[in-house]
């Protein structure tokens, strides 16, 4: 059984055909990206495997669970963490109270503990910075918290929206470093990322989306080789 399996998806927004029959599937512990530009439907595929967009048809399947019915909360609790765009932290909160937030939906407190250690062992920084006011971080920090915040649950699978946007390319490798190493914990994860080259570099496979379709897909290294991906995404 595939950890993640995705058949016919149909996305609508009023009239905008968002995700027209979306097909894909990954396994348990592999990176998948999917790529392609601005408005393809990317986003929206996160937010509905989340439960915050409602499927027009289509099948989403977890661990063989169906989620396109199901109410957000339960599933984060089938083990879905979502790490939206633009890293949305509670600015005037601190590091630790951003953390604690993101597992309010579990309320153990050994389940917390256990949450904040695994994420301070990851990102010693916001350690340091446990008690700091979150909108005071720099922007790095910042997405180094919200990917916190994703790992207090503890998740099987891990979606990150657009990880590096807005970030130096110093702080990227920062954080892509960090996502390889929670991908070898054995977490798996479906990463939406603008910049194909780093998506392709860090996935194991990808998938090309193309105004709601899947245009392109494959193992990474096939698709860096592509004449018509290295055309249209890769700048060559
Ligand atoms: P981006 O990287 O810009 O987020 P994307 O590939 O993630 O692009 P989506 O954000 O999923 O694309 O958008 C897919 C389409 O749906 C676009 O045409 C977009 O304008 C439209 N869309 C997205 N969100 C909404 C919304 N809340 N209401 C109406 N249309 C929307």
């Amino acid at each position: 059984m595939s950890l993640l399996e995705i058949r016919d998806l149909h996305v609508s927004y009023g009239a905008i055909n968002a995700v027209q029959g979306v097909s894909f599937s990954m396994e348990k512990g592999e990176i998948v990206a999917l790529i392609g530009s601005n408005g393809a439907g990317k986003s929206t595929i996160l937010r509905t495997i989340s439960g915050l967009e409602h499927a027009k048809s289509g099948s989403i399947l977890f661990q063989g669970t169906e989620l396109t019915k199901m109410k957000p909360h339960k599933i984060v609790e089938q083990g879905i963490a979502h790490v939206p765009e633009g890293r949305r932290v509670f600015s005037k909160m601190s590091v630790t109270e951003n953390l604690t937030m993101g597992a309010n939906l579990i309320k153990d407190r050994a389940f917390i503990k256990d949450g904040l250690e695994r994420v301070f062992t990851i990102f010693p920084r916001l350690k340091e910075r446990e008690k700091q006011q979150a909108g005071t971080l720099s922007g790095g920090e910042q997405q180094m918290l919200a990917l916190g915040r994703a790992l207090m649950t503890n998740g099987s699978l891990l979606m990150l929206d657009e990880p590096s946007m807005g970030l130096a390319p110093i702080v990227v490798e920062d954080i892509f470093r960090v996502i390889r190493q929670i991908n070898e914990t054995g977490t798996s994860i479906l990463l939406i990322e603008q910049n194909a080259f780093l998506a392709l570099n860090t996935a194991s496979h990808a998938y090309v989306l193309e105004t709601g379709k899947i245009t392109m897909q494959g193992a990474s290294q096939d698709l860096l080789a592509d004449e018509r991906v290295k055309a249209a995404y890769l700048g060559a």
